[in-house]
């Protein structure tokens, strides 16, 4: 049985508490933070742990971020805290930046997927914070999507995968920014952007200089020893995913030429961007790339409910939030890319 807490129009304490006891009894619970929605489980409890990746059908090898409350957490899950960390949890945690350390005694390896490191991030969402401090122990959460699947932005998302499968599910509206958080490598030097998101890469390099962008952010090679997540397919509607990439008004003529192409093949057709199209389907995503991140997963999953057979999607450019959005839109596309 799941049970659905809603606190969308007021946090009420009781209600996270009711949460907070299905952590500490090993149950799973879904969670709103400001990136998308985490399945959470006590990150210290191997068999809690375990059933996250089950519940997924997430390979193990895929590790998960742990997510704290308070800096003190971090000095029980990292064996070593370099200056660079400190300085970046200072400066924008809580927030969308998970750090990755080496891990500490405490830490299960079924999260690190075997790794000797740990991803760590403290969550910029009321919620999230009040579900951890009163569970007392950090939560081990990936995105609460079935693998594979868009990741939820709301709580109805959440139930479309999970719903009758997890204990808890807590609805708290929509997510802020929509994109999962941007994950930094400080294990090496120069520190490695192993995945980009909700914060964006200038902000980071501000603080700490040069950051190397790993390869497979843009799916060039797929070296897995350092970021197992990203050798699978991720994000993906069932429909067809055509990311159509360069300057506008070229992104404008081609999709338009696809979809005339498409609809005499007598395939459904969708489009998502911030342009007005003859599709079957047009979802708008926004004007400013910070809409188009937080409206990106909803889109995809909009679009496999209207049974579309093909979608396709307008390109960003990659300042800011557009490296995670681009980053996503390839992913779902399987690297189906069209540059004009
Ligand atoms: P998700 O929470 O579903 O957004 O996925 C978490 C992602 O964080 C994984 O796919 C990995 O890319 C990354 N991650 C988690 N732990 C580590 C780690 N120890 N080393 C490198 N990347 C990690
Ligand atoms: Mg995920």
């Amino acid at each position: 049985m799941t049970i659905i807490i809603n606190v969308r129009e007021r946090i009420e304490e009781w209600k996270i508490r009711i949460a907070a006891g299905f952590i500490r009894e090993g149950k799973l619970v879904a969670f709103p933070t400001e990136t998308v929605y985490g399945l959470g489980a006590n990150a210290l409890d191997e068999n809690a742990v375990k059933r996250i990746f089950e519940a997924k059908g997430r390979p193990a090898d895929n590790p998960l971020i742990i997510h704290i409350a308070s800096f003190e957490q971090l000095e029980v899950l990292a064996k070593e805290i370099p200056e660079e960390a400190e300085m970046l949890a200072k400066r924008f945690w809580p927030g969308p930046l998970t750090l990755v350390l080496p891990k500490s005694e405490v830490v299960p390896r079924v999260i690190t997927g075997g790794l000797d490191t740990v991803a760590v991030r403290m969550p910029a969402h009321e919620i999230a914070l009040k579900l951890i401090e009163l569970s007392e122990r950090p939560i081990a959460a990936p995105s609460a999507n079935i693998s594979g699947k868009p990741s939820p932005t709301s709580a109805h998302h959440v139930a479309e995968d999970f719903y009758g499968k997890i204990e808890c599910i807590i609805d708290g509206g929509e997510t802020r920014i929509g994109v999962e958080s941007t994950v930094i490598d400080l294990t090496e030097w120069p520190p490695v952007l192993l995945r980009p998101g909700g914060l964006p890469l200038e902000e980071i390099e501000k603080v700490i200089g040069e950051i190397r962008i790993h390869p497979a952010v843009y799916g060039k090679s797929v070296d897995t020893a350092k970021a197992p997540g990203m050798k699978y397919r991720h994000y993906a509607p069932s429909a067809e995913v055509i990311v159509v990439e360069g300057p506008r008004d070229k992104v404008r003529r081609k999709i338009e030429e696809l979809i005339a192409k498409f609809k005499e093949e007598g395939k459904k057709v969708g489009v998502i961007g911030s342009g007005s199209y003859d599709a079957d389907e047009v979802f708008y995503l926004g004007d400013t790339v910070e809409e188009i991140a937080r409206n990106l997963f909803k889109a995809l999953r909009h679009m496999d409910r209207t049974g579309v057979d093909v979608i396709l999607a307008e390109g960003v450019e990659e300042k800011g939030l557009g490296l995670a959005v681009m980053n996503r839109l390839r992913k779902a596309s399987g690297y189906r890319i069209i540059k004009v």
